[in-house]
């Protein structure tokens, strides 16, 4: 069986660099085997996370993100409840079985009250039906702990990097952004009950194919239950843009992100792996290569045209002009034509507890 070439026991951090780095052909076994791997333990269906981009204020000053506190040019929203409470009703009426409450890292009670109180509601409104899973950045583990009470139980929150000296390369030095705090806030959501989602940016500056086997070994250690990972893309107002002639070409990362998806599926079989919005920007059909390569999850975005604009992380954003309809029958088009089956109104967590293979 194909899958035997690509045993867990066998992806050592040396057999994982040289996967990265190998001819087409054997990325070819790779991505197929870890299909299969995905199919076996988890089945067939990606499950559809429906987006809501609450809001675009954020106090970080990422060095690669276009919502950076220092970006002037971008105009800052906050969506009200109604409106917020709109798009998860879309949701739950097409089915999804989720939804994913994002956000630049915003503090202070009100925005933390705000958040409580509208995971209630959709609680409420969907008898408990939708998962929440929010996405709102590194927050006290009181807040982490009124969140989950309230009803969110899963929480994505990336490093970025799993090498320090890499982190701080694209942080600013500012007290504001600690890889120390970025590790306690994983542990802290852990403790809190949520299933704990991270991941990193692929092909950053800086970045080595060692620096890559290190971020799914991390991953592997952590025993996390879920990963967002994607290509780093550039957005020409931030300061990790005059670096860009030092990152692989648009096709190389987006083949150093699929390698990544079917490796992290080898190792950690059970887990849900994203095939990130970023993947489409390199390619229209970039992340149903993904979930071929062994992703299970995709979150349809569901802002409304008037604000897609204004939530750019990188620049090229595709669907800018589409409204939640639009992506939803773009998003079902798309699996429909490659044969990908959805999981319809279904939160497809793994309950299994040791989530990796070793
Ligand atoms: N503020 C929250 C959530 C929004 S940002 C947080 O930071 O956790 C969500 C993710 O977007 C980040 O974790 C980062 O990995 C990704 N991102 C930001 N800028 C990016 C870029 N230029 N290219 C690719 N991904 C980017
Ligand atoms: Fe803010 Fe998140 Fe962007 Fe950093 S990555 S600037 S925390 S929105």
């Amino acid at each position: 069986m194909v899958t035997d070439c690509f045993s867990p026991e066998s992806l050592d951090r040396e057999r994982i660099v040289s996967l990265l780095e190998a001819d087409d052909d054997t990325a070819s076994l790779l991505k197929k085997a870890a299909g299969r791997c995905r199919d076996i333990h988890r089945g067939p269906k990606v499950y559809l996370r429906g987006l809501v981009e609450y809001s675009n204020i954020c106090v970080k000053d990422c060095l690669y993100c276009g919502l950076r506190c220092s970006n002037k040019d971008v105009h800052r929203y906050e969506l009200d409840d109604a409106k917020v409470l709109e798009e998860v009703g879309f949701a739950y009426r097409s089915g999804y079985g989720s939804v994913v409450i994002q956000s630049g890292e915003r503090t202070g009670r009100r925005f933390t009250s705000a958040v409580s109180a509208l995971v209630r509601r959709i609680k409420e409104i969907s008898d408990g039906r939708l998962g929440i899973t929010l996405s709102c950045g590194e927050q006290s583990a009181e807040v982490y702990r009124k969140w989950f009470e309230a009803g969110a139980h899963r929480y994505l929150l990336r490093i970025e990097s799993s090498r320090r000296s890499l982190y701080s390369m694209i942080h600013p030095q500012d007290g504001m952004h600690s890889y120390d705090r970025r590790i306690e806030c994983l542990h802290m959501l852990r403790d809190a009950g949520y299933k704990v989602g991270t991941g990193v940016m692929i092909g950053l500056p800086f970045q080595t194919a060692e620096d890559l086997a290190d971020d799914l070994l991390f991953f592997r250690d952590m025993d996390v239950d879920m990963v967002g990972m994607g290509p780093y893309l550039e957005h020409d107002r931030t300061p990790l843009y005059s670096y860009r002639n030092l990152i692989p070409s648009p096709e190389r990362r987006l083949e150093l992100s699929l390698r990544m998806v079917a490796l992290l599926r080898l190792l950690m079989p059970h887990i849900n792996i994203a095939a990130t919005t970023a993947m489409q920007v390199l390619h229209p059909y970039g992340r149903e290569m993904a979930v071929f390569a062994g992703a299970n999850v995709m979150m349809p975005n569901m802002t409304d045209p008037s604000n897609r604009g204004n939530y750019q992380i990188y620049n090229n954003k595709p669907g800018l002009n589409d409204d939640a309809e639009i992506t939803r029958s773009k998003v079902i088009e798309n699996l429909t034509v490659h044969g990908i089956e959805i999981g319809w109104n279904e939160w497809g967590d793994s309950d299994r507890k040791d989530k990796s293979v070793r």
